[in-house]
């Protein structure tokens, strides 16, 4: 029989590359959105739940955005998020959902993790205070699966993903990670024939970047399977922001001086997944290389850039 599944924040920059590869998957999924499926409204959500009785939920809607929203808004990202989760996992469990499972993040890891994080770092220090706040929220949402496991017999995954990056992303200054952030600063100063791009931090922190379509597929392929624990999901190959931006430059085909903003913050210093357990688990690797990946996403936000820049 064929699985049905509810999918939160379908419509969003993850959440619609995870609907098309559960489809790919054989789930039949549904994507309610506000206003008749409004997470922060407890009631709403119970009722489209009860309605809708899915054999499993997966969470992708949350309240969040690159280093900059992080840090200006850390009150609205933890409120809204462990609402809206709390919400879910409330109702689900209520409802008798069998499986849930909540996207996670690698900004919950702990700031100072030496190396490659390990999903057994996954509690074993502080959370950088950068991004404490929606990090932090995702670690509320890794206990919650267990409480309601405990207590409801509900099955609890969650994939722990690291930094994304792909077409539909938000591309603003405010909201955007580093990866759709360069793209914008460089394709837009090609256009207006700027001689400089000015990028935050030092350059130096080195992130891991896993393109949207590629963890959308993991996701699926966690969902299949009966593990429950954290499991990362990366590519494990770290690339530094100053090598981010000559590669970014070149695709991009800018030809000017690329400048270092040190009064922005660099946030935490390294952040990549230790992958093993995730090729082990899922038996499978992220196909698309970082420039293939960045191609696909220059291509897609010249092509749509009035849509991009519209978008808050
Ligand atoms: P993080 O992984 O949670 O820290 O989130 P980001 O993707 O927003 O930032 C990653 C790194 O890129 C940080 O060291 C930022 O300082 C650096 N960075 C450089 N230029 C930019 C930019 O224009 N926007 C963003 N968001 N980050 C930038």
């Amino acid at each position: 029989m064929t699985e049905r599944v509810l999918l939160t924040g379908g419509s969003g920059f993850f959440g619609r590359r995870i609907a098309e590869a559960l489809r790919r998957h054989g789930y039949e999924v549904s994507t309610p959105g506000r206003p008749e499926f409004d997470l922060m409204d407890a009631s709403l959500t119970r009722r489209t739940i009860d309605r809708l009785r899915p054999d499993a939920i997966v969470h992708s809607a949350a309240y969040y955005g690159g280093l900059g929203i992080c840090m200006a808004e850390p009150a609205q990202i933890f409120q809204r998020n462990v609402i809206m989760g709390v919400n879910l996992l409330e109702a689900a469990a209520r409802a008798g959902v069998g499986k849930v499972m909540a996207i996670g993040s690698a900004c919950s890891y702990p700031g100072g993790v030496a190396g490659d994080m390990k999903e057994e770092d996954f509690w074993s220090g502080p959370l950088h205070p950068s991004v404490e706040s929606y990090g932090f929220t995702k670690k509320v949402l890794e206990v919650g699966l267990r409480a309601y496991g405990r207590g409801f017999g509900m099955v609890g995954q969650m994939p722990v993903v690291t930094n994304l990056y792909g077409e539909y992303d938000v591309f603003g200054e405010y909201r955007s990670h580093v990866a759709a952030a360069l793209i914008k600063k460089f394709a837009d100063a090609v256009q207006s024939k700027a001689d400089h791009v000015t990028c935050w931090g030092t350059g130096a922190p080195v992130r891991e970047f896993i393109y949207s379509g590629d963890a959308a597929e993991a996701v699926a392929r966690l969902l299949q399977s009966g593990y429950t624990e954290p499991l990362n999901v990366g590519t494990g190959i770290g690339t530094s922001i100053k090598e981010l931006a000559e590669l970014t430059a070149r695709l991009t085909g800018f030809r000017g001086e690329i400048v270092w903003d040190t009064s922005k913050s660099d946030g935490v210093l390294r952040k990549v997944l230790d992958v093993s357990k995730m090729e082990s688990v899922l038996g499978w690797k992220p196909p698309t290389s970082l420039e293939a990946g960045l191609k696909r996403t220059i291509r897609w936000y010249l092509e749509n850039k009035a849509e991009a820049d519209a978008r808050p």
